[in-house]
């Protein structure tokens, strides 16, 4: 059972099954779980679950912990309606999401940790390491609020937020789970991306558990040495066994693998290095991939510079010539500062001045 600081049980942690335990062991029918579930993955306070009956509602209060995020900060784009969330959690830590809106739906993007302890030379995230990681009830929360504050419904979801998500692994499947669920949210894990910075082990395992979330791998360079520079991880996997990792996922789920390659100028950008990937990937994968370009967002601390527009479609082009299809991430929200770990890390720089 997950337990958090209150050492009450963490409720919106619990699958439908545990959850009908737990609600037996309050003397309620197990048929009250279903409903207390529905309630809960809509954001609902218990005193508006209305179906359930006070004095349950009463012993709910009393014996269960059940607590969403509360809205810090929320910016929204006046260029294409983004929406930016940092929440405050229980002890006081931030994390950020991002409710994105495109045509097919409404996209958010999720945080799984609170800070990161993988140390990528260019993110923000990273910067003061990992303070803990979140709960899976924490990282639910995320979406049922910006779900619940929007009035909207959230199709599709992108672990792609603060923290590396197969560092927080077991809370992260169990939140995967839950927010597949048919009496919550029933977001399709087709409908799911998780990004990695590439821990091979955690990939494997992922691969096995039947849930074909689509998998983005945080890649950035064709060459070990490259990617060692930029990436802590690069020292503990090589790129051969990360490429092995990937085509195990795509095997046993059939997902096409996607890459993440974030241009930083002078670093990674020119064409030799697109005609290197573009090899790699012919080579190490022998499967379907994708490579999603991302323009390095500038963090003043990293000292790292990012390309411009036109040198990221030469490089997405010199991709596609080579065989390799390639997209260049649009960048939504970019009046609000909607890339993931500036405003955590704004806050904390504001707190350490103050
Ligand atoms: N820990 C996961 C999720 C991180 S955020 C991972 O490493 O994949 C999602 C993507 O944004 C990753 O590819 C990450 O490397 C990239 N990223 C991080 N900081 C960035 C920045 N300042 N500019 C552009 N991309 C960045």
């Amino acid at each position: 059972m997950v337990k958090n600081m209150t050492n009450k049980p963490d409720i919106m942690s619990m699958t439908l099954p545990e959850l009908c335990e737990f609600v037996k062991s309050l003397g309620e029918p197990s048929f009250r779980a279903k409903q207390l579930f529905s309630w809960m993955h809509a954001g609902a306070p218990i005193d508006r679950m209305t179906n359930l009956s006070k004095k349950f509602r009463e012993r709910l209060t009393l014996e269960a912990d059940y607590r969403l995020p509360t809205i810090e900060e929320k910016y929204v784009s006046k260029l294409d309606g983004t929406v930016k969330y940092l929440f405050s959690l229980s002890d006081g830590e931030c994390v950020e999401s991002v409710l994105m809106k495109y045509e097919h739906g409404n996209t958010i993007c999720v945080s799984s940790q609170a800070g990161c302890r993988m140390g990528c030379k260019f993110c923000a995230s990273t910067l003061a390491g990992k303070v803990r990681d979140l709960t899976p009830s924490e990282i639910l929360g995320q979406v049922v609020l910006a779900a619940a504050d929007s009035g909207e419904r959230v199709h599709g979801i992108v672990m792609m937020g603060i923290g590396e998500p197969l560092d927080n692994y077991d809370n992260v499947i169990r939140f995967l789970r839950l927010v597949g669920d048919e009496n919550g949210l029933n977001i399709g894990m087709r409908h799911i991306s998780l990004s990695t910075c590439g821990i091979v082990p955690g990939i494997k395992r992922l691969a096995d558990e039947g849930i074909p979330v689509t998998l983005s791998v945080s890649l950035h360079a064709y060459d070990n040495e490259t990617r060692r520079s930029i990436m802590p991880i690069a020292n503990k996997y090589s790129i051969d066994e990360l490429l092995a990792a990937c085509k195990y996922y795509f095997d046993k789920t059939g997902r096409r693998v996607s890459f993440e390659y974030t241009l930083i100028s002078g670093k990674n950008d020119s064409m030799a290095d697109a005609a290197g990937l573009a090899s790699l990937l012919k080579r190490g994968m022998g499967v379907p991939c994708h490579v999603n370009l991302i323009m390095l967002n500038e963090v003043d601390e990293t000292g790292m510079k990012t390309v411009n527009k036109k040198n990221a479609a030469a490089f997405a082009n010199e991709l596609c010539r080579l065989g390799q299809n390639a997209t260049v991430r649009r960048r939504l929200g970019s009046d609000i500062d909607a890339s993931c770990g500036q405003l955590r890390l704004n806050r904390n720089r504001n707190a350490e001045n103050a």
